[in-house]
């Protein structure tokens, strides 16, 4: 059992730099073996109150020491993370099932937004304006936004709640963090690097429970919560969205996506091959940015799916503790369940497995890497996130119909095309409708690039200077002399 020794191992809640125990208890499971990891504190409503108090105690504290003390605090959290970082891997490996490479690479990614974070917080600054007669001064000042409620999601379950609580605490603000029921652990165990780090209690504080609705709905009706900040689906972010309302705060919502992969006829065809093994089979399929269409021009069509085909038969399906396992398994019963439908469904609408196609035998929740040909724009595969290790081929004849295609749905998170055609590639960048673009490219993540979707992929970007403005109110001073 790899955590047996694991110091980081916590499995109470975090309120106010204290380990916080209920009666309830709810079961973390590794999806590999599907058995128990840990029983962990079943957190709801009365200790979401408590720790939306302890962040607004803190609030005080916290946005007055200096900005360089602020920094000191952040990079210690940084390199204790660095230094713990077998341990955390080994956390996120077996909470989330991703191979534990990859699991290593989601913590070193923790660390280097958190340096960054710190590094470019210098820039958040206020302006000095011409005012309109000359016995008044204007200014601006950015001040922290306050109290912020972060809900984050089980696939990147360390690197989502980084983004949002490394940005909130570095501007000043405090942040009350409720991590997926799937994979509460890592979230815990970045609170006790906090408060070795010397970050002041009740400033990042964390409530695993099994039923997100009433801590969440907390969030949402607390006059003191300023900003709530989420990462996960489509369908919650709109019933967050709602809840919100009536507190108007500000909304960081970072959402599910759709993206169309598209390869030109004139494309590099082993590049594309690349991105598209990248852009689809990542983290076992279950990202946001994944390639959900992929569009191949119909005339090398055939020869893209074969190749294609090829390289997906090399991927090797296992335990994330496997060193040869490039694809874990669904995170849950009901995703795999829904993975299974919806390739069954479009078989039997008419689309062809090239490879793959069905639930690994003998473990439980892995599904086999699959390539899907002869898909039509009427299936439900299409409209939906697959949200697993499954690559569906569609046809275009043409760039209009290509970028109809990519267009014709309602999210709006990445998108990437392959062509040589540099005109065609300046126009798609400007007309594809999707906040992250990948140009001949399916690497789409840098510290300093923003990251975000538009129309319902979400509201507000991550990463880039603009992530940290997300969290700071922009105060206007007219001041007369
Ligand atoms: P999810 O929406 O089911 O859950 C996300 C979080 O919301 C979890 O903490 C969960 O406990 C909580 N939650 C679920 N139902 C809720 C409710 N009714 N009220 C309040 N909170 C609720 O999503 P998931 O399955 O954890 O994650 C996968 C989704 O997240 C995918 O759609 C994926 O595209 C999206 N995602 C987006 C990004 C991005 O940056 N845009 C990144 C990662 C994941």
């Amino acid at each position: 059992m790899p955590l047996e020794n694991n110091n980081l191992l916590v499995t109470n809640g975090w309120i106010n730099g204290q380990e916080i125990t209920a009666k309830r208890l709810f079961s973390v499971v590794d999806p590999a073996t599907c058995r128990e990891i840990a029983k962990v504190s079943d957190l709801g409503a009365k200790h979401a109150l408590a720790a939306i108090d302890a962040a607004t105690d803190a609030l005080g504290a916290w946005r007055t020491i200096t900005r360089d003390e602020r920094k000191r605090l952040i990079l210690k959290w940084a390199a204790l993370i660095e230094q713990n970082i077998q341990n955390l891997s080994e956390i996120v490996s077996l909470e989330n099932g991703k191979p534990l490479r990859e699991a290593t690479g989601e913590i070193n990614q923790c660390v280097a937004l958190l340096r960054w974070f710190a590094q470019v917080s210098e820039n958040l600054v206020g302006e000095t304006l011409v005012a309109p007669n000359p016995s008044q001064r204007n200014y601006t000042i950015k001040q922290p936004i306050g109290v912020v409620a972060c809900i984050t999601p089980w696939n990147f379950p360390a690197a989502a709640v980084i983004v949002k609580a490394g940005a909130a605490i570095i501007t000043g603000c405090t942040t009350v963090v409720k991590p997926s029921e799937e994979t509460p652990l890592i979230a815990l165990a970045f609170a006790q690097l906090s408060k070795q780090a010397g970050i002041l209690d009740g400033v990042f504080n964390v409530l695993p429970c099994k039923d997100p609705v009433d801590v969440s709905q907390e969030f949402c009706r607390s006059e003191d919560v300023r900003m709530l900040s989420f990462t996960g689906s489509i369908p919650v972010g709109k019933e967050l969205y709602a809840a919100c309302s009536g507190t108007v705060k500000r909304l960081a919502l970072e959402l599910g996506g759709n993206a169309p992969f598209v390869v030109f006829d004139d494309a590099h065809i082993e590049d594309a091959l690349d991105g598209a093994m990248g852009a689809r089979f990542y983290n076992g399929g279950q990202i946001c940015v994944g390639a959900n269409r992929f569009l191949i021009q119909q005339s090398i069509y055939q020869e893209f799916a074969e190749k294609f085909a090829a390289r997906v038969k090399t991927l090797k399906v296992g335990n994330g503790f496997d060193e040869n396992t490039n694809i874990g398994p669904m995170i849950n019963p009901s995703a795999l369940k829904r993975l299974k439908s919806l390739v069954k469904t479009a078989v039997s609408k008419g689309a062809e497995v090239i490879i793959g196609g069905s639930q690994d035998k003998d473990r439980t929740l892995f599904f086999q890497p699959t390539v899907l040909t002869e898909m039509s724009p009427k299936m439900d595969a299409f409209h939906i996130e697959i949200f697993g290790p499954v690559a569906c081929l569609y046809s275009f004849k043409n760039e209009a119909e290509a970028l109809h295609l990519a267009n014709a749905t309602s999210a709006g998170l990445a998108a990437y095309v392959y062509s040589s055609n540099q005109e065609r590639l300046a126009r798609f960048s400007e007309s594809l409708e999707a906040g992250v673009l990948g140009i001949n490219s399916a690497n789409i993540f840098a510290n300093d690039l923003p990251f975000g979707g538009i129309k319902q992929s979400g509201l507000g970007r991550e990463h880039g200077m603009q992530c940290l403005e997300e969290y700071v109110e922009t105060k206007s001073i007219c001041m007369g002399l």
